[in-house]
């Protein structure tokens, strides 16, 4: 797909005010610094569409971006900032949640999840959370340039397993580098072929 135009709409703290569900939505989260803007950023080609480094604690807001005036990118506040209190984590819960199961023209979350760690539990029970509330996802792994591919593939190996006991099918997964654009064009493509059904 090409990116003719991306624009940036609104940015939300209120589940009830968000833009008419006029266009296909496709929402993107993971942790806090996970690199969700950046990736946002390398797949529209645009430099600063998304805000990079957010600081914890920042409000937690909804941001719509419209793309190609065809369809609605999202970025989702990031979870588990490490600092951040009981409160602050209930309350991204109950936000987060409660846009995930309204959003009638929500097509696909894609979840975003560091390639150099081991599964985390905090991602694997978000994708639980996603597959229990019958919430279509895919996964994409990010910083793919900053260490080998072999290590890459084998936490992917690893984070699929994890999710074997709770799913019959899991989705297709991406690899991801927002400094070599690896995955862009792959991710891209995912997009409009949900569009185009
Ligand atoms: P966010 O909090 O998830 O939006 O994360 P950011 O996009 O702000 O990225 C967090 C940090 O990771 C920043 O310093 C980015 O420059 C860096 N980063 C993000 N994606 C990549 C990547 O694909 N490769 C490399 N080398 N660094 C990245």
């Amino acid at each position: 797909m090409l990116i003719k135009t991306a624009e940036f709409v609104c940015s939300n703290t209120q589940v009830d005010k968000l833009p008419a569900p006029d266009k296909p939505e496709y929402a993107f989260i993971g942790r806090s610094n996970v690199g969700k803007s950046s990736l946002i950023n390398a797949m529209t080609g645009r430099k600063a569409l998304a805000k990079t480094s957010q600081k914890p604690g920042k409000t937690q807001l909804i941001n719509h971006f419209v793309i190609n005036d065809q369809w609605y990118l999202v970025d989702l506040p990031g979870y588990g900032f490490a600092q951040t209190s009981k409160k602050n984590r209930a309350e991204w819960e109950k936000f987060i949640r409660a846009y995930l199961t309204r959003r009638e023209t929500l097509q696909c979350v894609f979840v975003l999840i560091d390639s150099r760690h081991e599964p985390q539990k905090i991602d694997l029970d978000f994708v639980y959370w996603l597959g229990e509330n019958g919430l279509p996802f895919m996964l994409v792994f990010t910083k793919a340039d900053k260490h080998s591919a072999v290590k890459a593939d084998q936490h992917i190996a690893k984070f699929r397993r994890a999710l074997k006991q709770w799913f019959e099918e899991i989705p297709p997964h991406f690899l991801t580098s927002s400094e070599t654009k690896l995955g862009c064009d792959e991710l891209l493509t995912a997009i409009a072929e949900i569009n185009e059904n």
